[in-house]
């Protein structure tokens, strides 16, 4: 007999290597850690504040920063434990058990795992042939469904949808819209200001990418106001700490500092995409993220990520079928970008 629910027992671990000795391009973090003056103006702010109080459950700087800097009504925004936290919630404040969603496939993983944990069925729509959404397939499936998510850019693929799909599908479906925008600073083009025309969009964002914070847990939501009541209920209270309230603040204050870096991120990423694809026998598929997945001809994909490693480079592979050919590998700094380079070129040339 167990006391556990079945739906979480058949689970498997959540896990991902994670080896600081190599160069690791395996989980779409920044490669650059915060900047030190602003490490420093956080560390400052955060010794002066009081650690046996508890702090604000809606986090008022942190909310009043992201919304000066998003240009977004502080009403509509929930601050949350990293997006992780923020899907949860959506989860838990918008389906019940035996509730149906849609989710694409390869997608995000953690959707699937919260639906099983809840209970929730999941219709998975398949990306086309080269990882493009099927935004005809994700409105039929949804017919029913009381909640499209999916990322865009998503993860895995690195492809996205356009706004004009957004819409359609925002649109077309009865239930509501959870757009993950976690790679937006990547992407540059979001969804936000149709939030204020629909009702059933919602946009989930996070610090840990472009700002450099997936250590600390950061992330937020963004809907119309009536919506964001209810689903800030729907999540732990006081889930965000001072730590992460402040750093969000001063890092939100200081964009035009993380841009540089995010700057560098994109030029990256065109370089060495271009430099892949120029390789007659690797096929990247192009990306608007801050990480890309390629196929080896003739390579195995779980070979190639063995060979990486052995040199010293900790990419990402995936048991997923449509994925078996392929390994994802995360923009890093030039040096390791060009590291990356060279065990590419030595495998294949
Ligand atoms: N959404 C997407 C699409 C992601 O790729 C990730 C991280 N891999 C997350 C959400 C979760 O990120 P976090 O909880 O660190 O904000």
């Amino acid at each position: 007999m167990s006391y556990v629910k079945e739906s979480v027992k058949s689970l498997s671990e959540y896990y991902v290597l994670q080896d600081f000795s190599v160069v690791k391009l395996n989980q779409n973090e920044s490669p650059y850690d915060v900047p030190e003056q602003l490490k420093k103006e956080i560390l400052e702010r955060l010794a002066k504040t009081e650690w046996n109080r508890y702090c604000e459950n809606r986090p008022s700087g942190l909310i009043n920063a992201i919304s000066d800097f998003i240009k977004f009504p502080t009403e509509g925004i929930v601050a949350g434990n990293a997006s992780n936290e923020i899907i949860q919630a959506v989860f838990a404040g918008l389906c019940r058990q035996g509730d149906n969603i849609v989710v694409i496939t390869p997608g995000f993983s953690v959707y699937p795992r919260l639906a099983q944990i809840y209970e929730i069925d999941v219709t998975s729509v398949p990306l086309l042939n080269y990882f493009e959404f099927d935004v005809p397939g994700i409105i039929e499936a949804a017919k029913d469904a009381k909640m499209v998510i999916l990322p865009s850019p998503n993860n895995p693929t690195g492809t996205s949808i356009s706004i004009d799909d957004v819409i359609q599908i925002t649109e077309n479906i009865n239930g509501i819209f959870v757009l993950d925008e976690a790679y937006i600073e990547f992407h540059q083009k979001t969804a936000q200001e149709y939030v204020h025309k629909y009702e059933n969009l919602v946009i989930i964002r996070t610090f840990s990418k472009a700002f450099s914070l997936a250590g600390l847990r950061l992330g937020y939501l963004l809907a119309q106001p009536h919506i964001a009541k209810e689903l800030e209920k729907a999540k732990l209270p006081f889930s965000v700490g001072i730590f992460q309230q402040i750093a969000g603040e001063v890092l939100m204050r200081n964009y035009p500092i993380i841009k540089e870096n995010v700057d560098v991120i994109i030029e990256e990423r065109e370089k060495l995409f271009e430099q892949v694809s120029n390789l007659s026998n690797v096929q990247p598929i192009p990306s608007s993220a801050n990480f890309f997945i390629f196929s080896l001809d003739g390579f195995d994909a779980e070979h190639t990520y063995e060979y990486f490693y052995k040199n010293g480079i900790l990419l990402r592979h995936f048991g997923d079928e449509r994925l078996k050919d392929y390994v994802r590998v995360t923009v890093g700094k030039p040096e390791e970008n060009e590291k990356f380079l060279t065990v590419l070129k030595n495998l294949v040339l």
